[in-house]
């Protein structure tokens, strides 16, 4: 079950966003994607989860290539993602966004059973997030911690997860809510009742939540993968901290 990226391009236009990336992540391995704004991350993280066609480059998932399938078909081999900004149904309550994704093998006609539906498969992860006191607020009520909680919940809904594409899981969070949640993205990847824990690939822009959290670490600057290796290794690389972590390293010491 793991995930191989064999020399990933996309350009958009003039606009070099990625340029031949290639990495893979195993199953239970936490990995984080990190690099400055514009590196290309998100971009990097569309073409594995289908929202954008690579322009060159292969995407296998358990030896499958999956760069040629729609978002819904990665989905049923077990590939799930979030967004940089959480996306959730707004005027929905927070046990029915769960739910409309637990009995996803309906389709849109899970829409109209939603309350007469089994929620527990919902309920307990609602749990696993830390929202079951939340269950019957609605999704446009909730701070924004919570959301990309429930975001999360939503990704895991699939029965059959075995990869989560988290964008800046903790982008808008205050410093223990990123806390909270980087251990809780961390504690997916445990195997659970023998199976294999999920793979997690997910970006981040601070060095922070990288500590304590990911196993293994891919500096992307620029398009293209400058440095990769244990946390400790990257932060003391040479390059990366020239060229990446230095900036924002430095700048607190010069405040
Ligand atoms: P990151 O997530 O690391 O901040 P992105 O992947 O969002 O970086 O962006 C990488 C580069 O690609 C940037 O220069 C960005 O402006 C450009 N880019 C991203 N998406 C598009 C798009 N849909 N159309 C044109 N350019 C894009
Ligand atoms: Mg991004």
């Amino acid at each position: 079950m793991s995930l191989q990226v064999q020399g990933l391009v996309k350009h958009f236009d003039g606009v070099k966003a990625v340029n031949g990336v290639t990495f893979t992540v195993e199953p239970g391995e936490c990995v984080a994607l990190i690099g400055p704004n514009g590196a290309g991350k998100s971009t990097t993280f569309a073409c594995i989860a289908g929202q954008h066609p690579p322009t060159a480059g292969q995407v296998l998932w358990n030896g499958e290539r999956i760069d040629g399938l729609r978002p819904a078909q990665r989905l049923q081999r077990g590939i799930a993602r979030t967004f940089q900004v959480a996306q959730t149904f707004e005027a929905l309550t927070v046990l029915q966004n769960v739910q409309l994704l637990t009995q996803y093998p309906r389709g849109l006609a899970a829409y109209n059973v939603l309350d007469s539906g089994d929620s527990q498969p919902a309920s307990a992860l609602l749990e696993q997030v830390g929202l079951h006191n939340l269950a019957h607020a609605e999704a446009q009520d909730l701070p924004y911690g919570a959301k990309k909680r429930l975001e999360l919940a939503m990704a895991l809904a699939g029965r059959n997860t075995g990869l989560l594409l988290l964008d800046e899981p903790a982008a808008g969070l205050a410093t223990e809510e990123r806390a909270t949640l980087m251990a809780l993205v961390k504690s997916l990847t445990q195997p659970q009742a023998g199976r294999a824990g999920t793979a997690v690939l997910y970006t981040e822009h601070n060095m922070d939540a990288v500590f304590g959290v990911a196993d293994r670490v891919l500096v992307l600057i620029d398009g293209a993968i400058a440095a990769q290796g244990t946390p400790d290794e990257v932060a003391s690389d040479a390059t990366v901290r020239q060229c990446y972590l230095g900036q924002w390293w430095e700048k607190p010491l010069h405040a």
